[in-house]
């Protein structure tokens, strides 16, 4: 069976989108493979597709539970029963079993947390892995804007397993962030795959406003402006279930909110939702959109600006997969950028917090505030990495800290600089991964785009004028 017949029977596309083939034949000619596709492309295809034309098992390391869940389902509902999960959701009963009889399984899912249980490893090595994949490659560099410490440990993984045959797979990754992912992997060739950031069918507009109340009278007259469906990002839970009532009062009523913090069963109902068109608009955090399939988002709104440029172009990228026009759209009130700051200082212990796990060596569990989830995956990981080098932990920890504070800070004043930029924002966004840019129509604010290409048929006169008016404001508005 050749490649295009698998695509046809068992994913039932016509066709690859762009870069998809490419990974696909460098992965099943038994290269190595390094591929940056950008979001909206399908990466999982690249994975899934080779799985029915390799002997084994497919291993797919993925940094979040819930994208573990969505792509876990995605197989599901297409009708592959091999397919497992293996992560801190599982009862201790059902990982035991689980690991007895992984040889059944065709796909197996994996935080690199588990990959570190030596019965973990010890189940996978009598397996025939045909194929390690490592989703979302660039949480293994410190230069990355999502690092994951555990992330750094898969190197060594992949050398117990026997070093299979490798793909990393990341929708955006500089050259300096490709290089940490080949080290990291210990891949010494590997055919990499860079494929264009720059998402042409999307404008891009930045609007600078007064303050949160223009903010949201700005985001009402966008909802109803523009044609649906779309999706609104959002800094924090309770904003998006904010903006929904809002919403609601100012007659949207075809819109609902999403984020972490609300049940799974929840979640996978406004997906569904949004997926068959019951939905106009999602309300949401970051946590949502990674495992949407959805052709036809019109729109992307970012209430709060994302915490870096990496993020903001994998949410826009959401947009407009038809490649029709669509528009992206960020809304800027001065002082949103302390919100990440706050934010990123939750992702690590506190000095009091190193001192218990450090100096009085309290269990990570027992410590008091209690330990995130990634404070902990913090914590763990890098006071055995202090013992291993026989450095002293407390010093160690805080110096580890501060310099991913001050990555965060970094990623932070590049996204702001682009916000304030009046160069064309196409251009820069390139510019940041080494591409060189082009001229193109309907291209962003600062090369000047005209709105009513992505009017709703239905607005009238009165609030396109009132649209433009205010656009017009804050085009003049300081930090422009
Ligand atoms: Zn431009």
């Amino acid at each position: 069976m050749n490649v295009e017949n698998v695509l046809h029977e068992r994913f039932g596309f016509a066709e690859f989108r762009p870069g998809q083939r490419e990974t696909i034949e460098s992965v099943l000619s038994g290269q190595h493979t390094l591929s940056m596709l950008p979001t909206g492309t399908g990466k999982s295809l690249c994975y899934q597709l080779p799985a029915y034309l390799l002997p084994g098992t497919v291993l797919i390391v993925s940094p979040l539970l819930s994208l573990m869940q969505d792509q876990t389902e995605q197989l599901k509902m297409r009708g592959e029963k091999r397919v497992i999960a293996l992560n801190s959701f599982l009862q201790y009963e059902e990982k035991t079993a689980a690991l007895a009889n992984l040889n059944r399984y065709k796909f197996i899912f994996l935080s690199p947390e588990m990959l570190q249980l030596p019965q973990v490893i010890g189940a996978l090595c009598p397996l025939t892995v045909s194929l390690f994949v490592v989703d979302e490659a660039h949480c293994i560099s410190q230069w990355g804007y999502d690092f994951r410490p555990d992330y750094r440990l898969l190197g060594d993984v992949r050398h117990e397993l026997g070093s299979p045959l490798t793909l990393a797979l990341t929708a955006t990754a500089t050259e300096k962030v490709r290089q940490d992912i080949r080290e990291g992997l210990h891949l010494p060739t590997v055919k990499e795959w860079v494929f264009s950031v720059n998402r042409p069918n999307i404008a891009l507009q930045v609007e600078t406003l007064q303050n949160q109340m223009d903010k949201h009278q700005r985001l009402i007259e966008l909802v109803t402006f523009f044609k649906k469906p779309g999706i609104v990002y959002f800094s924090g839970r309770k904003a998006t279930e904010e903006a929904v009532i809002q919403l609601k009062q100012a007659g949207i009523v075809r819109a609902a909110y999403y984020h972490g913090g609300m049940e799974a069963s929840d979640r996978l109902l406004i997906q569904h939702q949004f997926l068959t068109g019951e939905l106009d608009v999602v309300c949401a955090t970051s946590a949502f959109g990674m495992g949407i399939n959805k052709e036809n988002i019109r729109f992307v709104i970012h209430y709060h600006m994302p915490p870096q440029m990496e993020s903001y172009l994998q949410e826009i990228g959401r947009a407009g997969r038809d490649g029709n026009p669509s528009i992206a759209i960020l809304l800027y009130a001065q002082g949103d950028e302390s919100r990440h700051e706050f934010i990123a200082a939750m992702e690590f212990p506190d000095d009091g917090q190193i001192r218990q796990l450090t100096e009085y060596s309290v269990n990570p569990r027992d410590i008091q505030p209690p330990l995130s989830e990634t404070q902990e995956r913090f914590a763990v990981h890098y006071k055995q990495e202090a013992n291993q080098k026989r450095l002293n932990a407390a010093v160690y920890m805080k110096e580890r800290r501060n310099h991913l504070l001050t990555r965060k800070a970094e990623k932070r004043n590049e996204m702001l600089t682009w916000i304030f930029s009046s160069n064309c924002r196409r251009a820069d966004y390139m510019h940041f991964f080494n591409e060189k840019p082009l001229k193109q129509p309907h291209c962003c604010d600062c090369c000047g785009i005209d709105l009513s290409i992505y009017k709703n048929k239905s607005v009238s006169r009165r609030s396109e004028e009132q649209l433009n008016w205010r656009n017009m404001l804050a085009q003049l508005l300081p930090g422009k």
